[in-house]
This record gives structure tokens, sequence and C-alpha cells, in this order.
């Protein structure tokens, strides 16, 4: 039996459930990566000042570029119930389709005041479709932040768009989970040298190019978070390849494997393709590697990615995992991961943010991987921290990645070396 499949055989991890007090970033943080991501696409929040605060300063705003995001602000009186927010909405988006052709996708993102207001943007998306299609079609979503994670923004958006997918019965593999552009092109790469074809990425790079899906799809997971998306996919008629997430060597020839396995790659093909890339990968992980083995980190539940990153710290940098904590527990997402996960690991879903903090100052661990705030806090009690954010905007998946993932781990630790802290 090799090491991974003895992992495999081990029975899953325990799980501590928490509920109380959260501290994450809502659904309209996705908007971030998903605007970049999509180059026909505008995002347009309709929510209150705090939500446009909340995505201009996340997203940055260039003052001589057009940004692809904006909000359209609910006043007193649309609260209120005194104006028909729905008239006026579809005359903001007329008016603003009209200043930027080359739009052709326009999503409209819900948030907690529209969902308070019961604001339906779903009807309000049907009606601007039957004005404006086939030139723009117009797509509403929930980015709403209530009973919701940051990387579920991007879950529903992909959600949303799965009923417009064509339908084909063709054998595909579908990548799901939006990665960089880069990221795609060396998966990509990887997958023709195998063989495996022929492939396509959900989101693509036009909100426009949506991919096609039936029962020859094949799907393969990029993110842990778009639970409901795949779902929705596996309902269409597509199968789930289960593998661990592309994080690390091992991670990334695992996620290969089982894209190869249903393509049925011979195995000598398979290790001359995987083998030389994962040799680089791990060359690229041992400055990190000497800097993290032995050392003790903790997870608190942010960005949905903990498992598999923890998976990669533990069996790839030889980090102890103090306690990994996860947002919502979606087996179906991390089956494969559990499995690797060592036998007497701490997860938790949910959050009590206190009684989790109680647990981090009693633990002093070497290194938290954490929301942005409780990072400084932590920080400033002495305790290294790396904000989970940042694990989400930079691209972290691939052979080619493993050294810059490990790397991220690893600065926060020498930066208080070289401090002498
Ligand atoms: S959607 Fe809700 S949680 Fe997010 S910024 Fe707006 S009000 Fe705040």
């Amino acid at each position: 039996m090799n090491d991974l499949a003895a992992a495999a055989s081990r029975l899953p991890p325990v799980v501590l459930r928490e509920r109380g007090q959260r501290e994450v970033f809502c659904g309209l943080t996705g908007i971030v990566w998903l605007h970049r991501k999509l180059q026909d696409a505008f995002f347009l929040v309709v929510g209150s000042r705090t939500c446009a605060h909340l995505i201009q300063s996340a997203a940055g705003v260039m003052i001589f570029a057009e940004p692809r995001f904006a909000t359209a602000i609910l006043t007193d009186r649309d609260l209120a119930g005194l104006a028909d927010a729905g008239d006026e909405l579809e005359r903001h988006c007329v008016r603003l389709l009209e200043r930027r052709p080359n739009i052709s996708t326009l999503f409209l993102v819900g948030s907690c005041p529209s969902e308070v207001i019961k604001l339906d943007l779903g009807k309000a998306a049907e009606r601007l479709n039957a004005k404006l299609l086939p030139n723009v079609r117009v797509v509403a979503y929930s980015g709403s932040g209530i009973e919701t994670t940051f990387t579920q923004g991007e879950d529903n958006a992909l959600r949303a768009m799965v009923p417009l997918m064509p339908a084909s019965t063709e054998k595909q593999l579908l990548v799901v989970g939006c990665v960089a552009d880069i990221v795609e092109d060396q998966l990509r790469r990887a997958f023709e040298a195998l063989g495996v074809g022929p492939v396509h990425f959900f989101p693509a790079r036009r909100a426009t190019d949506l991919p096609a899906v039936g029962p020859g799809t094949q799907l393969l997971l990029a993110q842990p978070f778009n639970g409901e998306t795949v779902r929705a996919l596996v309902a269409r008629g597509a199968t789930l390849l289960e593998a661990p997430y592309p994080f690390g060597a091992e991670g990334t020839t695992a996620w290969l494997q089982a894209a190869a396995d249903a393509w049925e790659i011979p195995a000598s093909h398979f290790q001359a393709v995987t083998q030389p890339l994962a040799e680089r990968a791990r060359t690229a992980m041992a400055h990190a590697r000497t800097r993290l083995a032995g050392k003790r980190v903790f997870f608190m539940p942010d960005s949905q990615l903990e498992i598999p990153l923890a998976r990669f710290l533990h069996r790839e940098l030889g980090m102890s995992l103090l306690e990994v904590g996860t947002p919502y527990l979606d087996r179906q997402m991390v089956s494969a991961e559990l499995e690797l996960m060592p036998p007497d690991v701490t997860l938790s879903e949910g959050q009590h943010v206190e009684r989790q903090l109680e647990r981090v100052r009693a633990s002093r661990p070497d290194l938290t991987v954490c929301g942005l705030g409780l990072a400084n806090p932590l920080e400033a009690e002495g305790l290294a921290t790396k904000w989970s954010i940042e694990l989400v905007f930079t691209p972290i998946h691939g052979y080619d990645q493993a050294g810059d993932l490990a790397g991220i781990f690893a600065r926060p630790l020498e930066r208080r070396e070289r401090l002498g802290l």
C-alpha cells in the first residue's frame, strides 16, 4: 500500500461544531476575482453604502480605469418601500449598458439590504433580458453576508450560470472553480501532455463562453467552495471525479491522476509526464520546508480552503495541525481531502470566535491562518499570522505554483525572525 492509499484507509477525523459570532467577509468579495477573470462581465451590486465601501476597498478603485463593478445604492425611500426600486434599477442598468457596449453579461448582485427588503433581482433580470437579449444577458445572484462566507459569492455566481449552459453528451473534462489565467494555461498544458481532453474551464475568460454540460461531462474541482454549483452540474448529468485539490506536488499529482484514470491513461505515461513536474515542485518547496517542518499551524474558519491547505502543509511541508477550522464542512467537496488528514487532527466547523481565540492563545501556534480582522490583534499578541484571503487572490494551484504557495506560509515566520521577534 503506498503512502496515499494508507492515509486514505483511515477513519475521517472528529469534528467540533461551533455556533457563535463569526468574523468573515460576505459573498460580495468574490467580485474581486470574478471580475478579473470574466473580462466581458459587469457586476452591479444592489446594496447599501456599506456594500459599496466593502467592494471598493477590497477591489481597489483606479480613477483612470473604468472598473467593471459598481454599486446601485438603495436609498432610505427604497428601504422604506416608498419608491419602486425595481423600476429605478432597470433604468440604471439600461443607462450603464449604453455607456459600456463591450459588456455582454451583467450580473445583478444581491446584498443583505436588497434581501431584507425582498427586492426580487431574479425578476429584474428577467425583465431586462426581455429587453436586452441577445446583445447582453443579465444574471442575478446573491452576495449577501447573511449566513454565508465570502467564497460562497463565487459559488452563487457560477450556480446562477448553470441553467444557461448548453447541453452536450460529449465526453469532456470540466474544471470547476475560478483560477487565474496563468494557472488555467499551465493546467491545460498538463492535460494536453497526458492526453486528457477536451478540457473546459468554468468560469471561462468570457462569461458568454459557457461550456456545455451533460452525461459525458467529468467534473474536476479546482476550488472546494463551489458545492451548490457542482450539485447543479451533477443534476444536469455530469459526474464528479473525487480528488484532493491541486495544491502542492502530491495534491496536483492526485488531482491529475483522477482525470487520467477517467481517460484510462497508461500509468507509465502518467508517470513520465508528472514525475519531472512533481520533482521540480518539490525542489521549489524545499526552502520553505526547512522553515516550516515541525512548526504548528492553526486555521481559523474563513475561506473554505482550510482543509486542502492544511493537508498540504502537513503532508508536504511537515507542519503539525493544531486545529483546522472551516466555515462549513461540505463533505462531498472534501471527501478525498478528509481521508488524507492525520487521524488526530481537530477539525472545527462554523465559528465561535471568542472560544476559538481562547484556543489560539492557549496553544500559541507558530502560525495562525485567519481573516484580516483577527490578524492584527494576534500579531500584537506576538503571534505570527497569515491572511487567508491572500490565498484566494493569489495563484496557488498546480505544480508551478507549489513553491510560491509554500513561500506564502514561510514568509511570516521569516519576517518575525528578521525582526528578532
Ligand atoms: S452584503 Fe451585507 S455583509 Fe456584505 S457589505 Fe453589504 S451589508 Fe455588509
